[in-house]
């Protein structure tokens, strides 16, 4: 197609004014924006590329008066050696208030300008580093690593990029295609005839998911997806003391990047299983005890576990029933220190289920008998309170 004199092409005479000019390429850019005319797209957007290369020149008096006095020659080294691209035009912002809602132009303005904006899909360009992304898990560890420490083994899932295909989804260097449901645009725009009006709706195109772009044969190894899942395993050092519920941070040890960028970190949380012993308070570690009546009555010397082992408790002769006692240095170690908490043994003292006709007598005989009502004067062995 031979190349139209840009008068010609916006319709005004030589002697225009700058507002003709404007008001000439507005006028003519609605009637030929190629959203506008989807029945014959290619054509608009020729029309519409055009109607912007002459107003490029003509709207600015320095290229005006090359091309006024050398006609296409006079603009060339403006525009480089494939003429006019949608890189050279700088005045997309005068049909902002027009097209600015518009997906061609957003596509064309906003995204970055590319010399075919209509068919060509957006890139995704592989040389802007990206972070990796961030990872959670959690490992639940028994009660007893609190005050040991663990290492426990860790499979960390990860979404990695494909290497067979670098990413793209597309086989082994395939060429990706424009989505020929959105032509490229990545929306999709439905117009319903509604009487004398219509309804537009454009939404995300369904086929490339925004893309602008489709695989025409996906890469074997990833099935299309352009990334592949895999499991990495990775030992962690929890030290001892770590609270319940305690995040650890491993930098750079969570989703890869890509080349020039850094990888995400891994967040891994230390849940500890219930222990059917302790309960934790703090740096203490608490835990009941049973006593029989005659080991409350007449003490012992009882082994019980601990939290890393076990330790023998002095049981004194009469203790009380709910009697604490508090084992030091046998609880939760604190964070990056040598301190412990203690361990607090609450002693519960069981009663027999039943007396024997001859145990009956002879503690009736140590203890006395019962006396009858008023609790604050109770006399015996078991009645007075310290
Ligand atoms: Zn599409
Ligand atoms: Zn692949």
């Amino acid at each position: 197609m031979a190349k139209r004199d840009y008068y010609d092409v916006l319709g005004i005479g030589r002697g225009a004014s700058i507002e003709e000019i404007k008001t000439a390429y507005r006028r003519l850019a609605r009637q030929h924006h190629p959203d506008l005319n989807q029945s014959n797209q290619k054509v608009a957007e020729e029309k519409f590329k055009e109607l912007s290369e002459a107003y490029e020149v003509l709207v600015d008096p320095d290229k005006r008066r090359n091309y006024d006095a050398h006609g296409f020659a006079g603009v060339e080294p403006n525009f480089g050696p494939q003429g006019f691209t949608w890189q050279n035009f700088t005045h997309a912002g005068d049909l902002e208030d027009l097209l600015g809602s518009s997906p061609f132009f957003q596509e064309l303005f906003g995204r970055g300008l590319g010399d075919s904006p209509f068919g060509e899909p957006h890139r995704r360009s592989s040389h802007v580093p990206f972070r990796g992304s961030d990872i959670e898990i959690s490992v639940r560890l028994p009660l007893s690593a609190a005050v040991t420490g663990a290492e426990p083994k860790l499979e960390v899932p990860q979404l990695v990029p494909c290497d067979d295909c670098k990413g793209t989804g597309a086989r082994n260097g395939t060429a990706l295609e424009v989505c020929p449901e959105c032509d490229g645009r990545g929306q999709v725009r439905r117009s319903q005839n509604r009487g004398y009006s219509q309804l537009i709706t454009i939404t995300e195109c369904p086929i490339c998911h925004g893309t602008g772009r489709r695989i025409r044969d996906p890469c074997r190894t990833c099935e299309g997806a352009g990334a592949i899942h895999r499991v990495r395993r990775i030992e962690v050092t929890v030290p001892p003391g770590v609270e319940d519920g305690a995040v650890l941070r491993l930098a750079r040890q969570g989703g890869p990047a890509n080349e020039g960028g850094i990888a995400g970190d891994l967040f891994v949380q230390i849940l500890f299983e219930p222990s059917d012993k302790f309960t934790r308070d703090g740096q203490d570690a608490l835990t009941d005890l049973r006593l029989t009546l005659s080991e409350a009555l007449f003490g012992a010397e009882i082994k019980l576990p601990t939290l890393s082992s076990e330790a023998v408790l002095k049981v004194p002769p009469c203790t009380q029933p709910e009697t604490r006692f508090r084992l030091r240095g046998e609880g939760f170690p604190r964070l990056r220190s040598r301190e412990r908490g203690d361990l607090i043994v609450t002693a519960h003292v069981d009663l027999p289920p039943e007396l024997t006709p001859h145990q009956r007598e002879l503690l009736r005989e140590a203890l006395g008998s019962a006396p009858a009502k008023s609790s604050s004067k109770r006399g015996g062995l078991f009645g007075g309170r310290r």
